[in-house]
């Protein structure tokens, strides 16, 4: 995790949020590299989910009516249980001090539950995770507003709008990409537990009856989705919640884990959240959120199978998953190390780099000339410094899956070198080929 964590800082994948303030603690910047992957991360998602006749796509608020969150049941139950160190002041999920180090400097490396034992803590608290803000010009109990912890409700509230304007019939789904917001006790683990974060989620509405089939659906469905994107199978396992365990939602519920260096976690839940939160919606705004369907003449409200994945989460995972380090020969023959990236080319930020071989003989002009001509269709990069050897491994620690090298040859016959980042082989290609050559692979 350290070397992920530099390396993502030194090539402009992450930065500390107000890093020059000393950062804040929970929230992260992506830098040009960052915000291409995870870019590409979301745009493979939403066209997996919404590529397809039925489902549609949706934008909704960050601020929603605070009934909402009344209704959905983030007022009374969206907390964790909270203490209180009376003598450092660190504050713990109550759930989770096992895992936990004291606060104090003077402790290093102390274990929060021997603090616990000797009684310096607080009796839990329940500790509601939603931010509160205010609307208008006065703050008072009247005007308060939530960020929202999870961009389901804005589906949710908008099911008939969506079903009406599209004329979807059931069973259908919307999909949405959003930033949510948890004030999370503890954040760590870099990317994983963050205070804002993206969600890419999607709510299928079925008949009840037919939810246990399109549940088993969208579990395949998503697993498979990982895998397409390159992810290590080994990598990746699913999770199913106790019954005991379960949301106060949900009849069902699997998670979707990777293999972290630091253990198994959650990237996607994929939840059977039954009729609740249309039940819910319904009871608190007094609107019928049923729906009728012609065929049998019949009204109903649907059950709801919610595919919920953290693209922040799944971005750290993306990035585990690539990383690399190895054994490979330099210009000399001799053996070194190298670390590569092997992002699938789809989600790879930088799609191909051109290099001139060397700084004069008319071999820049065409290498510009190439990456200008390449310029419209994908990400390029133009590199001219130092030896081209150290110029591809800068291209392998970003991931980036082709270099192309204008040399000595190419100012006889137009023919370039194309180098492969996984299998590091050349080909000789004519420059004129080099697009549709690029797009295939890519
Ligand atoms: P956890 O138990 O890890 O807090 P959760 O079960 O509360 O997660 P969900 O409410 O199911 O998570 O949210 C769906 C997805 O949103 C998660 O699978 C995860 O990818 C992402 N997510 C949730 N909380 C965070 C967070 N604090 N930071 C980053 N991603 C998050």
């Amino acid at each position: 995790m350290e070397k992920l964590v530099s390396l993502s800082k030194r090539r402009g994948f992450v930065f500390q949020s107000s890093e020059i303030y000393g950062g804040l603690n929970g929230c992260w910047d992506y830098g040009p590299l960052g915000v291409e992957l995870l870019r590409n991360i979301k745009e493979q998602w939403w066209q997996a989910m919404t590529y397809r006749e039925d489902v549609e796509g949706l934008d909704a608020a960050i601020l929603m009516h605070p009934t909402v969150w009344q209704a959905s049941g983030h007022v009374e139950n969206f907390t964790d249980p909270m203490v209180d160190c009376r003598e450092c002041k660190a504050r713990f999920r109550a759930d989770q001090i096992e895992d936990a180090l004291c606060g104090s400097p003077a402790y290093k490396g102390r274990k929060a539950s021997k603090c616990q034992a000797e009684g310096k803590f607080t009796e839990a608290r329940q500790f509601n995770l939603m931010f509160k803000t205010f609307v208008g010009p006065v703050e008072d109990a009247g005007a308060v507003v939530y960020l929202r912890p999870e961009t389901a409700q804005g589906i949710f509230v908008n099911f008939l709008n969506v079903q009406a304007a599209s004329r979807q019939k059931i069973p259908f789904g919307i999909a949405q990409i959003g930033k949510a917001f948890r004030n999370e006790i503890n954040t760590k683990n870099f990317l994983f537990r963050t205070r804002e974060f993206e969600q890419m989620e999607m709510q299928f509405f079925v008949k009840p009856g037919t939810d246990v089939e399109w549940f088993t659906y969208w579990k395949a469905e998503r697993m498979a989705w990982f895998e397409s994107l390159g992810m290590q199978k080994d990598r990746l396992q699913f999770h199913q919640h106790e019954p005991d365990k379960l949301a106060h939602y949900a009849k069902d519920a699997y998670d979707i884990e990777y293999k972290f260096p630091f253990g198994w976690g959650e990237i996607e839940g994929i939840h059977n959240r039954t009729d609740f939160d249309l039940s819910r919606h319904e009871q608190f705004s007094g609107k019928s959120m049923k729906y009728f369907e012609e065929q049998g003449k019949e009204k109903f409200t649907p059950f709801i199978i919610e595919t919920s994945a953290g693209a922040s989460r799944s971005f750290m995972a993306f990035l585990v998953d690539a990383y690399r380090e190895e054994e490979a020969p330099t210009a000399d023959g001799k053996m070194e190390t190298r670390v590569v990236m092997r992002f699938h080319p789809r989600l790879a930020p930088l799609k191909a780099a051109v290099f001139p071989l060397v700084n004069r003989d008319g071999m820049p002009e065409i290498a510009k000339k190439i990456e200008a001509d390449l310029r419209p269709h994908m990400r390029v990069f133009y590199d001219d410094s130092g030896a081209v050897g150290r110029r591809y491994r800068r291209q392998d620690e970003i991931g980036t899956p082709f270099c192309i090298t204008v040399d000595s040859q190419t100012l006889a016959d137009q023919t370039v070198t194309v180098r492969e980042r996984d299998s590091m082989r050349q080909e000789r290609l004519a420059i004129q080929a080099l697009l549709p050559y690029l797009r295939e692979r890519l």
